[in-house]
């Protein structure tokens, strides 16, 4: 049975809420993310289309395929999202206690800093094996 979240950026300008199921969440260690997060950027696995948002929002195009969601108000990280579908992967920070989520993978895992690592037993992905994970099958299109 899913639950339904709400969630707020640092400045309480956008609001955003989102139903879960089994609350995972996913760290990101690619150079786009830390630059954007200044640190991994962990994301709260929600139920498909059950994500709204209200406030500031603004995006920011970070490639070809991919946008960046930001409080136009505070600069808090809203979301990572696809261009093609619209789909988003909120940020786990917006809801408290990440949302109850438990860290169960790590992409670009081979990119974490030196400096420091996350603990625990989550899967741990390189950057060979996330890419191949995301990137197109052939025949869909791009
Ligand atoms: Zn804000």
């Amino acid at each position: 049975m899913s639950v339904d979240l709400k969630g707020q950026c640092l400045c309480g300008a956008v609001q955003v809420t989102a139903s879960v199921d089994n609350p995972r969440l996913r760290a990101c260690h690619c150079d786009m993310c830390r630059r954007h997060t200044s640190g991994a950027f962990f994301s709260l696995e929600t139920v498909a289309g059950s994500i709204t948002v209200t406030g500031p929002a603004q995006s920011y195009k970070s490639s070809d395929w991919a946008e960046r969601g930001f409080c136009g108000t505070c600069g808090s990280t809203l979301w990572y999202g696809m261009q093609h579908d619209g789909s988003r992967n909120l940020a786990a920070g917006l809801f408290e206690n990440a949302g109850g989520g438990i860290l169960k993978v790590e992409f670009f895992a081979d990119k974490c800093p030196q400096g420091y690592a996350l603990s625990g037993d989550q899967k741990k992905m390189t950057t060979t094996e996330t890419i191949a994970l995301f990137a197109p099958q052939d025949g869909d299109a791009k």
